[in-house]
């Protein structure tokens, strides 16, 4: 016998604004378009082995207004990005996009000063981000990333110092292996014009961003 947990939803919390504060954002722009058909689901390797995440059932909930419980689940950090979902989609909705924006709104909202708005990250979603922002610091720094810099960051402060260098110290016997055979390099990349390239177009990008925002 299969038993199923039903989850119900009280459509009087629902933000109804919701739906449009997604579409208003880069990325977001097709979620209207949407029409439930299921192909996303279907196709999406993460859903398929079982995990949380469901593009449609996601889109569903955006569209309702479940705003708290979808920018709070662990569903929205499961994606792998494979574009499988945006590839099917008969209605061009593009969900790897509207799972960017997703992630964007929830961080965004986990530093909202008013307490009563303020969006809890779940587990993996702090895990996440904090490897994204290490990894986008290391090519900032480095013009590429360094990995043994990039890791040792993660697990120093990603994870919660000093609780995060001691889970680090397990990985170590395995980055010293892979330093041995040539995987990663111990000394840093030391290439000042892909240095000054890269940093040319973080910049090109926050510019982008912030006209965006006006
Ligand atoms: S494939 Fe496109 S239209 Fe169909 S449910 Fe997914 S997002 Fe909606
Ligand atoms: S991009 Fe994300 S949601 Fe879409 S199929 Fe791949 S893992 Fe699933």
């Amino acid at each position: 016998m299969i038993f199923m947990a039903i989850k119900t939803f009280n459509l009087n919390t629902a933000d109804l604004n919701f739906k449009n504060e997604v579409v208003a954002e880069e990325g977001g722009e097709h979620l209207k378009k949407c029409f439930q058909c299921s192909s996303c689901t279907l196709t999406c390797p993460v859903a398929d082995v079982g995990l949380d995440l469901n593009p449609r059932n996601i889109i569903r909930q955006v569209l309702i207004g479940m705003r708290k419980e979808v920018l709070e689940s662990k569903a929205i950090w499961q994606c792998v990005g494979c574009f499988e979902c945006t590839d099917r989609c008969p209605q061009n909705v593009r969900f790897t996009e509207i799972i960017e924006v997703l992630r964007r709104i929830a961080v965004r909202e986990s530093k909202n000063k008013d307490k009563n708005k303020r969006i809890r990250l779940s587990k993996e979603g702090k895990l996440k981000h904090s490897f994204d922002k290490r990894f986008t610091e290391s090519v900032w720094l480095w013009g590429r990333t360094w990995e043994p810099e990039m890791i040792g960051r993660y697990f120093m402060y990603g994870r919660g110092f000093p609780f995060g260098a001691l889970v680090g110290f397990k990985y170590i016997s395995m980055i010293v292996g892979m330093i041995v055979k040539f995987k990663i390099e111990f000394f840093p990349p030391w290439n000042s014009k892909a240095r000054k390239e890269v940093r040319a177009i973080f910049k090109k990008a926050k510019r982008i961003e912030q006209e965006i925002r006006v």
